[in-house]
């Protein structure tokens, strides 16, 4: 079948990036997808994505990334997505790590966990929320005491993305209580050191994503260590969120636009009263629908990544796109799901799993009402 338009790009090492992430889904992924298996993540999985690119998409090359841009992240999220949101986070996660890594710590610090993290041989994870405090990140209470040559870390983060298989934590923490947002810095934390105290996974939904969480029982971290500290790592924090909100609103994106796709397929093969399924105009207007607010979501989130890539403040254009990409895609994988009749809920097929996904999406880097609330303050 004809593939919905998507931008045309005219650098070619990004679209080599994307075409990658594409052949990487068709040899290691969506066969066993299709052959109804979870989705799953493990070394064989990490280093084959490594191989393809994926982790070290946006890293700078000294460190053996492609040093691509925004809008090349976005794409090829926007394609793994398609397959699975919960790897597509995953390997994103681990992605952004490294890049904030590569980007913001000491060289010494940087060149331990990067290479690792590029070569798939590691998994890196973001550290805002805990047990208390997700919306309001301000409120968290992980704390960093100052110690001789460093700081004490003592807390505990949850919903952590990645959290069961981490080798790298960037972890945010107090450092004066009741200081809020103007007190919080970040650490880079290594797993593997004393003090770092791993929870088991939080869920069994989204099996690859490995969200979980961990406890910091008087974990130390060297001066060396401090990635961003209390007066820049929330500005940062809350600019790195901005991208985020972009390319979680491209993985509904890839979401609806696979669903669409085996919808048409199943509405071709199937019939009833003696015509195919897409014979029928009342269903096939589900599908036309369904592209009309996909195309206008693309559109909100390639506008996003390009302002993002110009330097732009995008905190407008972020949050408008997630709110109408995770919206859509509620409405039209369910849709798509309904086009299917019962055949929709067999394990081949993505939509439950997209389902599940496209609700995590709602929450993760910021709820529709969170996001709302600041395209609110405009009309105060
Ligand atoms: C699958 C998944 C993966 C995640 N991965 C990560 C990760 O890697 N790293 C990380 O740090 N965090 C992660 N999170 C956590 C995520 O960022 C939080 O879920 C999110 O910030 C919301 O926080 P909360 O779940 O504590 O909800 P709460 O803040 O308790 O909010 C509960 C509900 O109330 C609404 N609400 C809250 N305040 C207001 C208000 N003022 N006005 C109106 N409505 C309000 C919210 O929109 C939400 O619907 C993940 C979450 C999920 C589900």
């Amino acid at each position: 079948m004809t593939r919905l338009p998507t931008m045309n790009h005219a650098n070619e090492m990004e679209d080599q990036l994307v075409l990658r992430a594409r052949r990487f889904l068709a040899e290691h992924v969506t066969p066993r997808l299709e052959a109804g298996e979870k989705p799953w993540y493990d070394a064989a999985l990490s280093q084959a994505a490594a191989a393809a690119g994926i982790l070290g998409i946006s890293v700078p090359t000294e460190f053996g990334g492609s040093g691509a841009s925004f809008s090349c992240k976005v794409r090829v999220v926007e394609a793994l997505a398609e397959a699975d949101f919960g790897l597509s986070m995953a390997l994103i996660n681990s992605h952004n790590t490294a890049e904030n890594i590569a980007r913001n710590a000491r060289p010494a610090v940087a060149r331990r966990f990067v290479p690792e993290i590029v070569a798939g041989r590691m998994a890196g994870c973001t550290s805002l929320t805990e047990p208390g405090a997700g919306s309001d990140f301000a409120a968290i209470t992980t704390r960093a005491t100052r110690v001789e040559g460093g700081w004490r870390l003592d807390g505990e983060k949850a919903w952590i993305i990645n959290a069961i298989r981490t080798g790298v934590a960037v972890c945010y923490a107090q450092t004066e209580t009741g200081s809020g947002a103007a007190g919080i810095a970040s650490f880079v934390v290594d797993a593997s050191r004393a003090g770092f105290v791993r929870g088991g996974p939080i869920t069994s939904a989204l099996p690859a994503l490995g969200t979980g969480s961990y406890r910091l029982d008087a974990y130390l971290a060297s001066d060396d260590e401090l990635l961003a500290p209390a007066g820049q790592a929330f500005k940062r924090a809350l600019t790195s969120i901005n991208g985020a909100r972009i390319y979680v609103g491209a993985m509904c994106s890839g979401m609806v636009a696979e669903s669409i796709r085996v919808a048409a397929e199943y509405g071709r093969a199937r019939k009833t009263f003696g015509e195919p399924l897409a014979g029928h105009q009342s269903w096939r207007f589900a599908l036309a629908d369904a592209s009309v607010d996909l195309e206008a979501a693309r559109l909100l989130i390639y506008d996003a990544a390009k302002r993002l890539d110009a330097g732009e403040d995008v905190q407008g254009p972020a949050a408008r796109a997630k709110i109408f990409a995770t919206t859509m895609a509620h409405r039209h994988v369910g849709a798509m799901l309904h086009c299917m009749g019962a055949a929709g809920f067999a394990d081949r097929y993505p939509f439950l799993r997209h389902l599940e996904s496209v609700q995590a999406a709602a929450f993760t880097d910021g709820s529709t009402e969170m996001l709302k609330e600041r395209i609110a303050r405009g009309f105060r």
